[in-house]
């Protein structure tokens, strides 16, 4: 199997609306600088299965990426997945799902997975419980602690802290033959997590930021910043991916920043990215 990066960037991605700085300029001219919003492709081209890992806004350009994947359509006119995981609430996340509905490709129950407080967020807010009304999509409720054996992989989830102004937030360990984490959004790293992160063959994770200077509002939207999680992880087995990247991180202009993480051992994920699990 392998996972597709389909997003990189931060919730609005790169480039970032209404900013003209260095990095989103040359975004705007060049496409393999762009990052699109946050989200992983699981697919299996044996079995011609594809599961999304978060839904941004750029959906409808990350579906495109699929193509030659070899992944199937179950009906004529529908999406080539067979279902959706969720991490959290937060717009680049999930927003998503709203090119589901009748306006577009009009789905046709469409699992989607997720907490179920942030299942009963989509049930009860506008435009997700129309598309849960219409059954463009289903509510399939992950239990922390819980595994789930899906037809060819398992998962489980656990607990991260972020902010949840609107529900929880989740990170998932899937299971192939490798063990893959998957934690785009977080405020900082626990010790239970860090632990995690080591004990895994694979684990993509948050890197919003390089440094906690870049951002004047960064204690508004805390993120770990790639130069403290590269030491907490220093001598770590595991292959580790950052994603998520802001505009503003340095690591996408500045080439000896970027070659500095690369030397360590750390991977800067980009859009279309594949890792073989
Ligand atoms: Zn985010
Ligand atoms: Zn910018
Ligand atoms: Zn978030």
């Amino acid at each position: 199997m392998k996972i597709k990066i389909l997003g990189s960037g931060q919730d609005d991605g790169i480039p970032q609306i209404g900013c003209y700085c260095k990095t989103c300029n040359s975004a705007r001219k060049q496409k393999k600088s762009r990052r699109l919003g946050p989200s992983i492709a699981l697919i299996s081209k044996k079995e011609k299965l594809c599961y999304l890992f978060d839904v941004s806004p750029d959906l409808k350009y990350q579906i495109d990426m699929l193509k030659g994947e070899g992944v199937r359509v179950k009906r004529k006119g529908q999406l080539p997945i067979s279902g959706i995981f969720l991490t959290h609430a937060h717009f680049g996340h999930c927003s998503g799902i709203w090119c589901l509905g009748r306006e577009s490709v009009d789905e046709r129950n469409l699992p989607v997975f997720c907490t179920p407080k942030m299942g009963s967020f989509l049930n009860t807010n506008y435009p997700f419980n129309m598309l849960i009304k219409r059954k463009n999509i289903v509510i399939k409720k992950l239990i922390v602690g819980r595994e789930i054996k899906m037809k060819n992989f398992n998962l489980s989830v656990f607990e991260v802290p972020h902010r949840n102004e609107i529900a929880d937030t989740i990170g998932y360990e899937i299971q192939t033959k490798k063990r893959v984490l998957y934690i785009p959004d977080v405020d900082c790293w626990t010790e239970e997590i860090i632990d995690r992160i080591k004990e895994v063959e694979i684990a993509i994770i948050d890197g919003t930021f390089y440094s906690k200077s870049e951002l004047s509002r960064y204690n508004d939207v805390p993120h770990p910043p790639i130069q403290d999680t590269m030491r907490r992880l220093r001598g770590a087995k595991t292959q580790i991916y950052f994603t998520h990247i802001n505009h503003t991180n340095s690591v996408n202009t500045n080439r000896e920043k970027r070659r500095y993480v690369e030397n360590r051992g750390f991977h800067i994920a980009y859009d279309g990215m594949s890792i073989s699990v």
